[in-house]
C-alpha cells in the first residue's frame, strides 16, 4: 500500500536510474488500485536533476498482469505491465504440476492480454509416457508446451526459441526450477539485472519490484517476487471464458440456461468431459475460478 507522500519510484531512463516522486493527481485512483504505477509501466518524467524527477503521466498499458491484492478491501494490483508473454513454469514432479494453479496462471495471463507459453521442467524425473498423458490436453488446446530439464539441459534450445526477442515474464510456484532454467538459457552470461519500478517507502520496501534480465540472444525476462503466489483473483466472466478456448464451443448448449455445470442433466460441458472432448480437469479449474 502506498501512502500519499513519501513514495519513491525508480525509473529507468537511457540505462540509468532516476528516483521519482509521483505527481499528486496520479495518486487519485487509490480506491480501486493498490498502486497507480506498476513495474514495467512506461511513464513520462519531468527531470529535476540527473537522478531525480517527477512522474507526470503513466502511459496506457499494452498488457497488464494483475491480481487482487490481499486486504479487507480488495484492490487491483498490477504485478507487471507491458510484457508480451507469460512463460508459466511448472515441474513434472517434485512438485508435480498442480493443474488448477497452472490454469490460473494461464487465465490471468490471458485476461491481461499476454500470450501464454507453458514450460514443464524436471522432465528428467518422469517418463515420456507420463509427460504425454499429463500435458496432452494442453497441446491439444494449442498451447506451446516446452518440455525441459535444467539438469539434463534438454528443452533449453526450445525455451530459448520461445523467449527470443520477446518481453517475457516467468511465473510459476517456487521450487519448480525457474532460476535454474534462466541460468541454463543464458549460461556464463553475467546476468545484468536491473531493478525498475521499485516502490519504496520508509521502512516498507519493495511493494513492487521487478528485475529485468536481458537475454544475450535478444529479448528480456522479467522476474517479480509477487508472481510466485497468486492469491485472490476475480476475473470478469467474459475474461474467464476467453481464457478457456477449449470449453468455448460448449457454452450455451446446456439444457438449462442457468446451468451451473456441476450436476445438471443435459449439461453440455459435462457431456463433453465424459466424452473426452474436453479435459475434466480444465472444467474443474474453470468452475473453481468462478466460471459460469
Ligand atoms: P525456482 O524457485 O523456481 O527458481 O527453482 P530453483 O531453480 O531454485 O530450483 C528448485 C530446486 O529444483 C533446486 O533444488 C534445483 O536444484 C532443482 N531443479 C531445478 N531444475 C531441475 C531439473 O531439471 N531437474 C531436477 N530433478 N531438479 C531440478
Ligand atoms: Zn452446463
Amino acid at each position: 500500500m502506498i501512502e500519499n507522500h513519501g513514495a519513491l519510484f525508480d525509473v529507468l531512463l537511457d540505462g540509468r536510474v532516476v528516483h521519482c516522486h509521483l505527481r499528486g493527481k496520479l495518486k487519485k485512483d487509490k480506491q480501486t488500485r493498490a498502486a497507480p504505477i506498476a513495474a514495467g509501466d512506461r511513464v513520462e518524467v519531468m527531470l529535476l536533476a540527473l537522478d531525480r524527477g517527477v512522474v507526470e503521466r503513466v502511459l496506457p498499458r499494452e498488457t497488464d498482469l494483475s491480481r487482487k491484492a490481499a486486504g479487507s478491501i480488495p484492490l487491483e494490483q498490477t504485478l507487471v505491465a507491458n510484457v508480451d508473454q507469460a512463460v508459466v513454469v511448472f515441474a513434472a514432479a517434485e512438485p508435480r504440476t498442480n493443474v488448477f494453479f497452472l490454469d490460473q496462471f494461464l487465465a490471468m495471463a490471458s485476461a491481461g492480454g499476454l500470450e501464454q507459453v507453458i514450460c514443464i521442467n524436471k522432465c528428467d524425473l518422469v517418463t515420456p509416457q507420463f509427460l504425454a498423458e499429463e500435458y496432452r490436453s494442453y497441446q491439444r488446446i494449442g498451447y506451446r508446451v516446452v518440455f525441459a530439464s535444467a539438469y539434463r539441459s534438454t528443452g533449453i534450445e526450445d525455451l530459448r526459441d520461445a523467449l527470443k526477442e520477446r518481453r517475457s515474464v516467468m511465473c510459476g510456484p517456487s521450487g519448480v526450477g525457474k532460476s535454474s532454467l534462466v541460468n541454463a538459457v543464458s549460461p556464463g552470461f553475467s546476468l545484468r539485472t536491473t531493478e525498475i519500478g521499485t516502490v519504496t517507502h520508509k521502512g516498507r520496501h519493495t511493494t513492487s519490484a521487478i528485475s529485468l534480465l536481458e537475454l544475450p540472444f535478444g529479448g528480456w525476462v522479467a522476474d517479480t517476487p509477487g508472481l510466485r503466489q497468486l492469491g485472490l483473483w476475480e476475473p470478469s466472466s467474459d475474461a474467464l471464458r476467453a481464457a478457456f478456448p477449449d470449453l468455448a464451443p460448449h457454452f450455451g448448449h446446456c439444457r438449462f440456461t442457468n446451468c451451473s455445470h456441476r450436476h445438471e442433466q443435459g449439461c453440455a460441458l459435462r457431456i463433453a468431459a465424459a466424452r473426452d472432448e474436453i479435459d475434466p480437469r480444465r472444467l474443474r479449474s474453470f468452475l473453481q475460478m468462478g466460471g459460469r
